[in-house]
């Protein structure tokens, strides 16, 4: 099937799970009480995807409070209890991030619930995020490693391992989020890359890495404004991913400035095309939609085309991002009547 509809991975969560329109949302309840939340949380999400006809769902991420802390939380070897001010991405935003302070091991399964209750209860084939060794690194103080190379690839494993116990739970697709990987384009050649290949390495399920321009939050709209008029960040990078083992690449397509042709880099892979903005409430109408595809389609073949969003929607209003899910299953229909 051409086209087939997705979303990047991140919805937002139901109030009675956590705090409303807000990123690092707190969590309403506790415990047991906490886990039958997320569980219920993670069925509505399905059903939402399903509905608004997309064909490649996630679980919402509604069971981690946030992309990359969702996942050291089940890491052992970091103090959660001090946390520090840290700027991540360059600077771009200080966040109070915990610190590794010991070797990193898995104290066990880290997604296993939600990846196992989203598996039973759809048929579609299920995507899963989790961060990418970079992304990793740049939010969270290190004060045992004393190297950001070690510290990644020490990561890398651990990702690895939980990646192959979310294939044998049933995961179709693992997609890994590198956002870092526009900010530190040197040393993603150098092992950004390479780091990530690690954390899939043995993978027989489809695999995917998303690099993005961040959630529509203040800090990523003004430093988008001191990027130029024309993002060529990526240009960077692309022939490096092009090489890589990774099979997808997600990238946003609408309302962004990144000049399409250079997805000619990335000649042979699976482009996952952002065709909904995070950024603004706006809903794209299914025209719209297909306009984006065919932007993309000047440069990508139709088969190697899955529509997606152009990032998380986690911070947003629920309404807004349900009426986007749907549009993007409307988009994707009438992109395989005319363009198919
Ligand atoms: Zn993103």
């Amino acid at each position: 099937m051409l086209f087939p509809a997705t979303n990047a991975g991140s919805l937002p969560k139901p109030e009675w799970l956590a705090e409303p329109d807000m990123l690092w949302a707190p969590w309403k309840s506790r415990g047991a009480e906490l886990a039958r939340a997320k569980r219920d949380a993670t069925m509505l999400a399905l059903k939402l995807q399903e509905d608004a006809g997309l064909d490649i769902v996630t679980e919402g991420e509604q069971s981690r409070q946030h992309f990359v802390h969702g996942f050291l939380e089940n890491v052992e070897g970091i103090d959660f209890a001090n946390k520090v001010e840290m700027g991540i991405r360059d600077d771009r935003y200080k966040a109070m991030v915990p610190q590794v302070v010991a070797p990193l091991r898995l104290k066990g399964r880290v997604h296993a619930a939600e990846a196992q209750v989203a598996r039973a209860h759809t048929s579609r084939r299920l995507k899963f995020t989790l961060p990418g060794p970079m992304t990793l690194i740049d939010t969270i103080a290190d004060r045992h490693y004393g190297d950001r190379v070690k510290m990644a690839f020490a990561f890398a494993e651990l990702l690895n391992e939980e990646a192959r116990a979310l294939e044998a739970d049933g995961v179709d697709v693992i997609q890994f989020d590198e956002p870092a990987f526009n900010v530190y384009m040197a040393e993603v050649n150098d092992w950004g890359i390479a780091a990530l290949e690690r954390a899939a390495q043995g993978l027989t399920c489809a695999t995917a890495v998303h690099i993005c321009y961040g959630y529509g939050i203040k800090a990523n709209i003004d430093w988008k404004h001191g990027l130029g008029r024309e993002w060529r960040q990526y240009e960077q990078i692309f022939p490096a991913i092009a090489a890589s083992r990774i099979q997808q690449v997600a990238i946003e397509c609408v309302n962004s400035r990144v000049p399409l042709d250079l997805l000619q880099l990335l000649d042979g892979k699976v482009i996952q095309a952002g065709v909904i903005d995070v950024a603004t409430d706006a809903v794209e109408t299914a025209d719209d939609i297909v306009r984006t595809v065919e932007a993309v389609m000047a440069f990508v073949p139709k088969e190697r085309i899955v529509l997606t969003t152009n990032c998380g929607m986690a911070p947003m209003r629920r309404e807004t991002a349900e009426a986007k899910l749907n549009a993007l299953g409307a988009g994707a229909r009438l992109a395989r009547e005319r363009l198919g």
